[in-house]
């Protein structure tokens, strides 16, 4: 019969670390998004506008919808936060060391949909999502009693902290809900104080366009010169607001595959990483989380952590005749690495 206790069970037979259920309503912090595009927080991100309407409540997604399953995977592995790296090394989101968990965890959800068809005594609609589908969400996980939406943004487990994939299947199968997890950040703003751009201009609310996240990762265009120098090492992501919550001290590491470093990308030094001819960087990223910025990013966002290095060898390497890198020639590396030598000259 399909329980919620039965659906926990095999989730976890699946490899989820938490799983939890939220009833699928409209709830009050699922509003919020409208007035967070309005202020124009998600920069260029005009996906997020044309899913407004869908993402507003998911039975705009799966009419009929009742239940939403939400799953948590932990992906943090057993290396040092990034102010225990060297100065040398590439800053890349942990999230985005090992396999794609798009791919991963959508493959998870899948099976554990089809055990529900074949478990379940009547038939219902369902759908299974991992972050690009229209859904908040990290309301319905706080609302599925995983944790709680931190001052940070992210979810928060109070047991094993917030290096969690979330994934949901949403479904009309009414189905006993959890507790909504309860805030616990209480008088905390370490992750406010510690964010270098001042992106979290309130708590929980983000300004993508002076995220890190957001301007490594998102923006195809020129990084903006006022957030060159705080982006420091970060090539692709930050970590910083996660890695001084207090429920990351420490945090549990997950021996799952998929998350473990790949080797190219295990505290690779920066220098290292501009030195990888185009071919092998396309082959080192394949299958990867790390594709979305696409190569030429990957070089513009090289360029400037060379820059904010400022050591002689590494910004001579930016300047090296390379023809197996034909992605340095784009007038947007270039730019980026005219603005690192000028650092330097600066220095
Ligand atoms: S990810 Fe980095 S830049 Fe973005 S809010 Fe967190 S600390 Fe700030
Ligand atoms: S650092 Fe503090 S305020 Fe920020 S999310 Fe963690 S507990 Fe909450």
């Amino acid at each position: 019969m399909l329980t919620p206790d039965a659906i926990k069970g095999k989730a976890s037979e699946l490899g989820f670390d938490l799983c939890g259920i939220a009833s699928a309503e409209a709830f009050p912090e699922l509003s919020f998004l409208e007035e967070w595009l309005q202020r124009g927080y998600a920069g260029q991100m005009a996906w997020m506008s044309r899913t407004r309407e869908r993402r507003a409540d998911v039975r705009n997604v799966v009419p009929g919808a009742r239940s939403v399953i939400v799953t948590g995977t932990l992906y943090n592995t057993n290396r040092p936060y990034g102010d225990e790296q060297p100065s040398d090394v590439a800053r890349l989101s942990r999230y985005a060391w090992g396999d794609d968990y798009h791919h991963v965890i959508k493959s998870r959800l899948d099976d554990l949909l089809e055990w529900m068809h074949t478990t379940s005594d009547r038939p219902f609609e369902g759908r299974a999502y991992v972050d690009t589908g229209p859904v908040q969400e990290r309301v319905y996980a706080q609302y599925a009693g995983l944790g709680w939406i931190g001052k940070n943004t992210c979810l928060i487990n109070r047991e094993v902290g917030s290096w969690l994939f979330l994934g949901e299947i949403i479904c009309t199968l009414p189905l006993a809900p959890d507790e909504q997890g309860l805030e616990q950040c209480g008088s905390c703003t370490r992750c406010l104080e510690a964010c270098p751009t001042g992106a979290l201009v309130e708590p929980a609310v983000l300004d993508s366009n002076r995220c890190l996240s957001y301007l490594t990762i998102e923006l195809r265009s020129s990084i903006p010169e006022e957030h060159r120098s705080s982006m420091g090492g970060h090539v692709y992501g930050c970590d910083i607001c996660q890695e001084v919550c207090p429920y990351n001290q420490p945090a549990p590491s997950s021996s799952d595959a998929p998350w473990q470093p790949r080797a190219g990308l295990d505290l690779p030094r920066l220098v290292d990483l501009w030195r990888v001819p185009d071919a092998d960087l396309r082959a080192l990223l394949k299958g990867s989380a790390m594709t979305r910025a696409k190569l030429v990013g990957l070089r513009r966002n090289l360029a400037v952590a060379i820059g904010n290095e400022g050591d002689p060898d590494s910004l001579a390497a930016l300047q090296e005749p390379a023809a197996d890198r034909p992605s340095i020639s784009d007038p947007l590396v270039q730019e980026h690495i005219t603005w690192a030598m000028e650092q330097a000259r600066k220095t």
